[in-house]
């Protein structure tokens, strides 16, 4: 017998939702998730996916998965403390702190769960977390975790956190202090004000903490918002993912080899959950040597960025004030921003609506996720499209 508890809660807010039209179905894809997709046996030029270099669709890395399964089987068989670490997890470790420039890397299963790893194994309640307003779900739910004093300070506002990191500081409440942000912020493309950030934590001697998942493989010539303002031995975590960029699934910390070690046997994510699976790790693995070995998918997403930026731009859309290759058309009006991309769907753009409560109210945006896998010929349809449907709705 189930709960009627349960089952009043469920149908109620279920039924909320969809009266608001806040409920989100979810379309699957009826093919890779490469610059044309296909849902309903239909195909359309995808400006929604995190694969900004094309790496998920790639035949090299299918090929390395497909060996690692013949080598080591289909999944890893433990947690990495107890005997589930193979020797491809290591070498992926290796590989990610030769690409973040750090002493040492853990790998874990998702971005998401490197927060959770991460943070409280650090932080406790004795202790104060300065966090950006806009910074990712996951870093909100690690920090909360930690059990911490979360102080928000207002977004890249560096008075803001320099007032809260002196308050913090200077009333001796706290053991420790962290600084925490995103690298790039995903919903506007901006990046973090990282020289200023580790400024401030060198007066305030704050912990760092950089969340980069949309950086790397994107600036830094792939290395990530790090090493683009030269900060690889000034950040204390670097978080990173396997699952955008580098096309595959799984995170990372890089850091220091204390940190490393101390991960290890306190990250409850590493101790309490089995690894990625051998075909995620070899995968991953060749994905970053590829990064390091070639800039060239890396000029060829910012190539098509700029092409899509302009093209729109020219069009006469307001896409914001992005630095990064995610490209937001803001439309205002959360109704007409789900009709606009409703509407590009229908005429051939898969590119999704984002409104509040992900983005401020009033602020509705279709944002479009351009990569190195895109051809300008698609890049020219996609235009095609936006052009016909703004006008349509009396956007330009
Ligand atoms: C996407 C994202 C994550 C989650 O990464 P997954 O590997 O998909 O779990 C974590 N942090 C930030 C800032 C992200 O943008």
């Amino acid at each position: 017998m189930s709960s009627n508890i349960l089952n009043q809660f469920l149908s109620e807010n279920l039924e909320d939702l969809r009266n608001k039209g806040l409920y989100n179905e979810i379309d699957p894809l009826e093919s890779a998730n490469g610059p044309i997709i296909k849902i309903n046996r239909k195909e359309l030029i995808n400006l929604s996916s995190n694969n900004y270099l094309g790496l998920a669709t790639n035949d090299t890395l299918k090929t390395i998965a497909k060996e690692a399964v013949d080598k080591y089987g289909v999944g890893a068989g433990a947690v990495r403390t107890i005997n589930g670490t193979l020797q491809i997890h290591v070498e992926l470790e290796e590989t990610l702190a030769k690409f973040k420039h750090t002493e040492a890397a853990i790998a874990y299963q998702s971005g998401f769960n490197c927060n959770m790893a991460a943070i409280s194994a650090v932080m406790d309640k004795n202790d104060a977390i300065l966090s950006d307003e806009l910074n990712h779900a996951s870093i909100i739910d690690g920090c909360r975790l930690s059990k911490a004093k979360i102080i928000r300070f207002n977004h890249s506002d560096m008075d803001d956190l320099r007032a809260k990191a002196k308050e913090a500081t200077e009333s001796g409440q706290y053991n420790k202090v962290m600084v925490i942000t995103d690298g790039v912020f995903s919903m506007d493309g901006d990046i973090a004000k990282l020289p200023e950030i580790v400024k401030i934590a060198e007066e305030f001697d704050l912990i760092t903490y950089v969340d980069d998942a949309h950086g790397s493989g994107v600036l830094g010539k792939g290395a990530g918002t790090v090493k683009h303002f030269g900060l690889s031995d000034k950040v204390d975590f670097q978080i990173g993912t396997l699952s955008k960029a580098i096309g595959v699934v799984g995170g990372y910390v890089a850091g220091k080899q204390q940190l490393i070690d101390w991960l290890k046997v306190r990250s409850r994510p590493f101790l309490f959950s089995t690894s990625v699976t051998p075909a995620d790790a070899a995968a991953s693995k060749k994905a970053i040597e590829m990064l390091m070995e070639s800039t060239a998918l890396n000029e060829k997403l910012w190539e098509n960025s700029e092409y899509l930026k302009a093209g729109l731009k020219k069009l006469g859309f307001n896409i914001g004030d992005s630095e990064t290759p995610i490209t937001p058309c803001i439309i205002g009006d959360e109704v007409k921003t789900q009709e606009f991309s409703k509407k590009l769907n229908e005429a051939g753009v898969y590119a999704k609506s984002i409104v509040f409560p992900t983005v401020p109210r009033g602020t509705g945006r279709v944002r479009n996720m351009p990569s190195a896998a895109h051809t300008k010929e698609m890049l020219d349809q996609a235009l095609t499209i936006y052009e016909a449907v703004g006008k349509e709705l009396e956007i330009i």
